[in-house]
Order: C-alpha cells, then sequence, then structure tokens
C-alpha cells in the first residue's frame, strides 16, 4: 500500500465543521500547492459504479455516504477514499480558503488566499443540484447557503427554497384562519 500522503503545511484533527478536517499547521501563502489529493486511478465506467454504492446507503446512513471520487479527465477518476489520502479530510465551504486544480495528472489543494496557522482547509465539493437536500452544510461561514453545491447553482438553489418557504406561509396562514376550536360544554 502506498505510503499515507504528508506536507509540511497540514494538521488533521476533529472539525467544527464535519467529524475531521485538515487545519493549517503554518502560515501558508496564497497559491501554494499544499497537498496532493491521491488515491485509485479509474475508469469512469468503475467511478459510476462506485459512486452509486455509497449514495445508496447515504439514504439510510448519513454518516458513511462519503463519497471521494474526483475527476480526472475524459477517461479517468481517482477515487480518494483511501487511508493514505490526507486531502480526503478536507472539508466542504461556501467560503473556501483553498481550490482544486489538475497539473500535469495529478490532484492539487492549492491555497486561494493566504491562510493563517490553525485556519481549517476547505474547498468546495462543486456538487450538483440533484440531490442537493441531502448534502447539508455547516461550514459556518457568513456566505453559507445551507447545502452543498457549486456556486454556478446557488441562484437556482435560492429560488427554490424561496419557492419552498412560500409554501409553508401558505399552509400556516390557512391555519390561522381556521376557526377557533370550540370545546363543547355540558350543562347538565
Ligand atoms: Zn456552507
Amino acid at each position: 500500500m502506498p505510503r499515507k500522503t504528508t506536507s509540511p503545511y497540514v494538521v488533521v484533527r476533529d472539525s467544527r465543521i464535519h467529524s475531521t478536517g485538515v487545519f493549517a499547521k503554518k502560515f501558508i501563502p496564497e497559491g501554494t500547492r499544499i497537498i496532493e489529493y491521491v488515491g485509485e486511478r479509474i475508469t469512469k465506467a468503475e467511478s459510476d459504479r462506485r459512486a452509486d454504492i455509497p449514495l445508496n446507503r447515504h439514504k439510510k446512513d448519513a454518516a458513511h455516504g462519503a463519497v471521494y471520487i474526483f475527476q480526472l479527465n475524459k477517461r479517468y477518476d481517482v477515487d480518494g477514499a483511501v487511508s493514505y489520502n490526507t486531502a480526503r479530510f478536507l472539508n466542504h465551504s461556501c467560503d473556501p480558503d483553498c481550490e482544486t486544480d489538475i497539473i500535469r495528472g495529478h490532484i492539487w489543494i492549492i491555497a486561494l488566499r493566504d491562510i493563517e496557522k490553525g485556519e481549517e482547509l476547505t474547498y468546495s465539493y462543486g456538487y450538483d443540484f440533484e440531490d442537493y437536500q441531502e448534502h447539508k452544510c455547516c461550514c459556518g461561514s457568513k456566505r453559507c447557503v445551507g447545502y452543498i453545491l457549486a456556486e454556478e447553482h446557488w441562484p437556482k438553489l435560492k429560488r427554490a427554497l424561496a419557492r419552498k418557504k412560500k409554501t409553508r406561509k401558505k399552509i400556516v396562514s390557512k391555519e390561522s384562519r381556521k376557526e377557533p376550536i370550540r370545546h363543547a360544554t355540558h350543562h347538565d
């Protein structure tokens, strides 16, 4: 088995966002290649097959539904669900301090800005809109939209949430218009 990936920049510990996180061990300047996202290189067909398994399980038990598959290129993906991939612990944030970039066939976690020692390292998972309700976000940033979702889908999300709110309001106002319940009184 390959050795666990390490980086002089990171330390892994408990996270407020979600279970385990990756944190800056020291100051990281903007643009730094912090750590490589490694794993097993698999074909798209294999990737589809694997992606289905945890998603189905996710519906029953959210704690065991993580998918770590990363798109590498048109033909291959990288399945990062391996113990030697330290970068799999990076959490999603709606206001991330890192991004991912593929450089000569390697997936890198790169600092989007200067990062202070002790800050949690995050990047946008870039999830699709489909099934967004199943991926709640607890990143705690001011920009948090409540779900793990690619920023390009945020306007769509806002519309969907506004529609939901409206329906809820309608139901509530209907109920408040109801006649007060009259308790039967008996005079014997
Ligand atoms: Zn968030």
